[in-house]
């Protein structure tokens, strides 16, 4: 980071490079998804990520250089070449980052760990001027460079100081030492605080506990969820962390953790949610589906179609299932009904070695355009995934071990050429 030597040019280039990299990362971390790529969403990404990259590249290669420049050996100066860079690239590195929460919480450490560093070196001083001292005790050497009479040991400690001597009076400042100290100590003790946690756990009053719980500086969490499930939560402070935590599942970018899935999957089945809190937890379990069918076909011609792109947010107790009603052309009839069950992710034909196949086997009697259409019920249940049975008017029997179920309808255009 530090470079006081580059030329405008060579510091643009960085600035440009940086920009260019940091986009990159930004939207490739926004817009991938395990499987896919929100494409919709890669403007607005990729625009956020250039403005961030710029900020970045901005400060940290021309602001830095400008400080350095100003003041060879003031205290900021020094500040920046040591340590706030790296507090910079941590903050730059966990906005980034798409990662798990941890891997984010050990770039955000950079931070105050860079800070802490910066302002004890600034604290620690710097020699100014001309003047030279006595290596040991910095007493001033007063004479000329050949003066005869100069004396062969520090008046002051008694070092023997000829040949030893050093250039620039030492500046120091105290409190910026010992500010750093205390960064870094404060530092220190919140990570122990976070990998320990059951002793500050038990001493936080409740709402600073389920900020603490739900937070993702909470990495190894179990203990603040346990102390969770001993205190007594108002209904409105089960449904607001229960969304909270609903909300950071459907956006997919942290996993949520053992202790807090384990919290979550509790509260659903004491049934202390509300209806919809508990509507969004099943309902957001199933994350989507489309049908993987040929553009065009010919007709009378058989063609297969299948699933892909099916995913679900499970937990542990609560799993999501797929059961299939059929496939079918058009207003045709739904053929390939299945009386199992099925893991979204097992069934993906877009995965190379899907384990599980539901495809199917169909044929279109007209030419035009028409659509292909998948039947399918989206079941919420602990346990196993159950065998179901068919009603006569095409709906499922719901089993005993299902906590939620819900149509949906899948549909793909596809062109049946005469
Ligand atoms: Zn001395």
């Amino acid at each position: 980071m530090e470079q006081p030597d580059l030329t405008p040019r060579q510091r643009r280039r960085r600035i440009v490079a940086i920009t260019l990299g940091l986009a990159a990362c930004y939207a490739f971390g926004r817009v991938w998804r395990p499987g896919s790529i929100a494409w919709h969403r890669l403007p607005v990404d990729l625009a956020a990520g250039l403005a961030l990259g710029f900020l970045f590249g901005l400060v940290s290669i021309e602001g830095f250089d400008r400080i350095q420049r100003r003041g060879k050996d003031r205290p900021l100066a020094r500040a920046c070449r040591y340590g706030f860079g790296m507090a910079l690239w941590g903050a730059m590195m966990s906005l980034i980052m798409p990662a798990s929460p941890s891997g984010n919480v050990m770039f955000l450490l950079l931070i105050p760990i860079g800070v802490g560093v910066g302002l004890i070196v600034a604290g620690r001083g710097s020699r100014v001027g001309d003047s030279r001292h006595c290596p040991k005790c910095d007493y001033e050497f007063a004479f000329a460079e050949d003066d005869p009479d100069a004396p062969i040991r520090c008046p002051e400690c008694g070092t023997g100081w000829l040949g030893r001597l050093v250039t620039g009076r030492k500046v120091r400042s105290p409190s910026l030492f010992w500010s750093g100290v205390a960064v870094l100590a404060g530092t220190a003790l919140l990570v122990a605080a976070a990998l320990q946690g059951s002793g500050l756990s038990r001493a936080l009053p409740t709402p600073a506990l389920i900020a603490w719980a739900g937070s993702p500086l909470n990495i190894r969490g179990k203990s603040a969820w346990a102390e969770l499930a001993n205190r007594t939560l108002t209904p409105e402070q089960r449904a607001r962390l229960a969304a909270r935590l609903i909300n950071r599942r459907r956006d997919g970018r942290w996993w949520l953790g053992i202790g807090a899935t384990e919290w979550l999957e509790a509260e659903v089945a004491a049934g202390t949610l509300p209806p919809d809190v508990h509507e969004r937890f099943c309902a957001e379990m199933f994350t989507g589906a489309e049908i993987d069918a040929p553009r065009s076909v010919r007709v009378g011609e058989p063609f297969t179609v299948g699933l892909k792109h099916t995913r679900s947010n499970d937990g542990f107790r609560y799993k999501c299932f797929i059961y299939l009603g059929g496939f079918a052309v058009g207003d045709g009839p739904l053929l390939g009904r299945r009386s199992e069950g099925f893991y979204p992710l097992l069934i993906d034909r877009a995965r190379r070695s899907p384990y599980t196949d539901v495809s199917q086997t169909l044929v279109a009697d007209r030419p035009g355009r028409t659509v292909v259409r998948a039947d399918l019920w989206i079941m919420v249940q602990t346990g196993f995934p159950a065998q179901i049975t068919w009603d006569d008017d095409g709906t499922p029997v719901i089993p005993p071990n299902a906590a939620w179920a819900k149509r949906l309808e899948l549909t793909r255009e596809i062109e049946v050429l005469p």
